[in-house]
């Protein structure tokens, strides 16, 4: 098993001023979403737009953390020197209707399943932040 904890990931990107509240909050570790104030729904992205409703107006909110794999890679070629050899790229489908991109670990390729539970962690990042990952739950690695 990739012992990914223990790999230090390069610093989160800079975002914008759209996603700003998003990184802040992965830098304490805590995952937040953005929820439209008008009709609820959540949006990621972050974007000043509600695609839904059309309300500029929205507030950020704290995620459960817990979602299912959508799909995933194991990107191969080119290798990034900043990423531990190995690293799975997913798309996790959260409990609250959004869709993140984030990494998969602690988990062998072989054993990665669409719609499998898996939960949020924060790694340490080299310039000393965090970055938000995703690991099976304890259900899902009992199998
Ligand atoms: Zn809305």
């Amino acid at each position: 098993m990739s012992d990914v904890k223990s790999v230090e990931r390069p610093a989160p990107p800079q975002g914008s001023r759209d996603s700003a509240f998003f990184w802040e909050g992965v830098g304490r570790e805590v995952l937040l979403g953005q929820q439209c104030t008008g009709c609820k729904r959540f949006r990621h992205p972050p974007r000043p737009l509600c695609p839904h409703c059309r309300s500029f107006e929205w507030k950020a909110v704290e995620l459960s953390g817990r979602g299912t794999v959508h799909s995933w890679v194991k990107p191969i070629h080119p290798p990034l020197p900043m990423f531990p050899e190995g690293y799975l790229v997913a798309l996790i489908d959260l409990e609250e209707g959004i869709r993140l991109l984030s990494n998969l670990c602690e988990i062998e390729p072989d054993d990665v399943e669409n719609g499998m539970s898996v939960e949020v962690f924060f790694a340490p990042t080299r310039d000393g932040g965090r970055i938000h990952q995703f690991r099976p739950t304890q259900e899902a690695r009992r199998g």
